[in-house]
């Protein structure tokens, strides 16, 4: 049987910065992924946002990542020429109810170490805009885009020329986990029975069910996985825009946001759409919703402007009602299984917070 120190199952962003984190610090990694490539399932299906960290719940874990990640992740793009644009984003009330909101918007990102944001007045938001209807807006300067693609490059190169291997094709079945070290059975083209010390289960959407194939992880301790599709729309005009664009967050979304690629190429969305498989094609009847949600902000929006797109999944690890999940991150302390380290719910701002969570993993994993 081969053996080897680490094994990380997944290879979309998440499973990618860990695997460069353990083989930068010097430590034997093998990546198994079932899919031909990196970053084919969700990593490839988001909005490719470096996000601020301005709404998530104070002290969570996904405010503590989205921060540390963000500055990780802008000087990672930095020193390794990922192309990103530091555009900044505008989150804009066209309600003088909704203009109340802003402070307290502003006062939430405070508290998350989001220290830059500024109110403007509905003037100042249209001499940065011009094309914006806002009574006021709230501004925040860190936001960005980034090439996720290239970034995902960059990180396998690393983990690479540090010595860590990639297996394609090559699904984990099945694990048991005895005495600290776990033995893995994989399928796919060509089979292997693998020892290892530490498995990191990053497999994103499956997460749940890889755990669930680990014999020796408490059941109690799995989430049960929920999907929440995020639909998106491109348009065919060009939109006079050159930050992000959101609403004034409602119950239960962000509204229907304009985000920009890096070629400058305007989408709305994602929209949330619970369903109970993977489909990713996009119901064109849903843009009826999106042209009233935009038009609030930018009344110019041509009729007919908006295409059916491509769409994401969000791995969530909480049901409809429940209105906000954290990252979870489970080593030894949380399960009791020695060497195994399982993450669930990585979903928006996973990307942003990428870095961090392979350092959070990485000091996880350094005692075993
Ligand atoms: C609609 C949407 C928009 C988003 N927008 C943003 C954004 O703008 N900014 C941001 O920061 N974040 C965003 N996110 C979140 C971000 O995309 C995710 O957090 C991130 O891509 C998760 O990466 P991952 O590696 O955990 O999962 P994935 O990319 O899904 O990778 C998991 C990998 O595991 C593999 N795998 C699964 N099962 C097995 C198995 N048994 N054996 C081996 N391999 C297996 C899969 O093939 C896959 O390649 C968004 C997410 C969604 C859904």
């Amino acid at each position: 049987m081969e053996r080897t120190e680490c094994v990380v199952v997944g290879a979309g962003v998440i499973g990618l910065a860990i695997a460069r984190r353990l083989a930068l610090a010097g430590r034997e990694v093998i990546v198994l992924e079932a899919a031909e490539g990196i970053g084919t399932v969700t990593s490839s299906r988001n909005s490719e946002v470096i996000h601020a960290g301005i709404y998530y719940r104070a002290a969570s874990l996904m405010a503590q990542m989205c921060v540390a990640g963000k500055h990780a992740l802008y000087r990672y793009c930095n020193e390794h020429g990922i192309p990103h644009r530091n555009c900044g984003k505008l989150i804009v009330s066209t309600s003088a109810k909704e203009t109340e909101k802003l402070q307290s918007i502003k006062a939430h990102a405070e508290a998350n170490g989001v220290d830059d944001m500024q109110v403007l007045s509905g003037e100042a938001a249209r001499n940065l805009e011009p094309a914006l209807n806002c009574d006021a807006a709230l501004l925040s300067p860190s936001t960005g885009i980034i090439d996720s693609h290239a970034y995902m490059l960059a990180l396998r190169g690393e983990a690479e020329d540090a010595g860590a291997a990639f297996a394609f094709h090559t699904p984990l079945l099945r694990a048991t986990a005895k005495d600290g070290e776990i033995v893995i059975e994989t399928g796919g083209d060509a089979p292997m029975t693998l020892a290892c010390g530490l498995l990191v289960n990053a497999a994103g959407l499956d997460a749940p069910n890889v755990a669930r194939n680990i014999a020796g992880l408490p059941e109690a301790l799995i989430p049960k996985p929920y999907l929440a599709k995020g639909n998106y729309f491109s348009c065919s005009a060009k939109a006079p825009f050159s930050r992000l664009i959101y609403p004034v967050p409602e119950p239960g979304g962000l509204g229907v946001h304009l985000t920009l690629d890096m070629a400058g190429q305007a989408r709305f969305g994602p929209d949330v759409e619970w369903v109970d498989r993977i489909d990713y094609a996009v119901d064109p009847k849903r843009a009826e919703r999106f042209y009233p949600a935009i038009r609030r902000y930018w009344p110019d929006l041509p009729d007919g402007a908006l295409m059916p797109s491509y769409s994401g999944m969000r791995p969530k690890i909480v049901p409809p009602e429940i209105a906000s999940q954290d990252f979870v991150i489970q080593g030894r302390e949380d399960h009791g299984v020695d060497g195994v380290i399982n993450l669930f719910g990585i979903e928006s701002p996973g990307l942003t917070s990428s870095l961090a969570i392979a350092d959070h993993v990485g000091a996880l994993a350094s005692s075993i």
